[in-house]
Order: structure tokens, then C-alpha cells, then sequence
């Protein structure tokens, strides 16, 4: 899916390239080709293009990624503005991020 980007500069991902073991899980669940594994290392390549779902960090076993999940969505905008808080969808960690 590429082509789609969301606002410049205010994704939450990171990753800690120093744990990663290069199994490329993150780049076989990411929907938007976020990542691409160089030398047994995974890099961001496309940060712009990441709608924090969230599949990425919960798939990584070695906990190299993190990312505030379900501020991306449009379910968690909309409760967010709602309730005048975070943006949220509330699915948690069991749900649809
Ligand atoms: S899923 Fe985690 S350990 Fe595997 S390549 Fe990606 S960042 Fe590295
Ligand atoms: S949060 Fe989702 S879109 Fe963003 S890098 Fe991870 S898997 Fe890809």
C-alpha cells in the first residue's frame, strides 16, 4: 500500500536497532512497507507512510519497536474528540491493532 502518506513528522514509532534480531516479522505484518531488513538489522524506510496499527511492535519478540498504537484510526480520533482526550479506539492489545 504504498503512495498513502499521513501527516509529516508525527508518527510515534521507534525502533531500537540494537535489539532487533533481523527475523523480518515486522516487515511481513506491516501493511504500509514501513520497514525494510538490511544486514540482519531492520530500518524504518518509509515512517510517513505508518498508520500506527500497532502489528509491527506486537509481532516483534525481541521488543525492538514501539508505538502508540490506535491514534492513527479514524474510531480513535472520533473517541478522542468525543471525550476531549488521547485519541483511543480502545481495542487494546487483543483487538483490532
Ligand atoms: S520484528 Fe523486531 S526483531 Fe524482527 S526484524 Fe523487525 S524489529 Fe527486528
Ligand atoms: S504500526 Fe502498523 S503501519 Fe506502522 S510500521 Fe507498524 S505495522 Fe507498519
Amino acid at each position: 500500500m504504498n503512495g498513502f502518506v499521513y501527516l509529516s513528522n508525527v508518527v510515534t514509532l521507534a525502533l531500537d536497532r540494537e535489539k532487533c534480531n533481523g527475523c523480518r516479522m515486522c516487515v511481513i505484518v506491516c501493511p504500509h512497507e514501513v520497514f525494510t531488513v538490511e544486514n540482519r538489522k531492520a530500518r524504518i524506510i518509509r515512517r510517513d507512510q505508518c498508520m500506527e496499527c500497532g502489528a509491527c511492535a506486537l509481532n516483534c519478540s525481541e521488543n525492538a519497536i514501539a508505538v502508540k498504537s490506535g491514534v492513527g484510526c479514524a474510531a480513535g480520533i472520533i473517541n478522542g474528540l468525543l471525550r476531549g482526550t488521547e485519541p483511543t479506539c480502545d481495542c487494546g492489545s487483543g483487538g483490532c491493532c
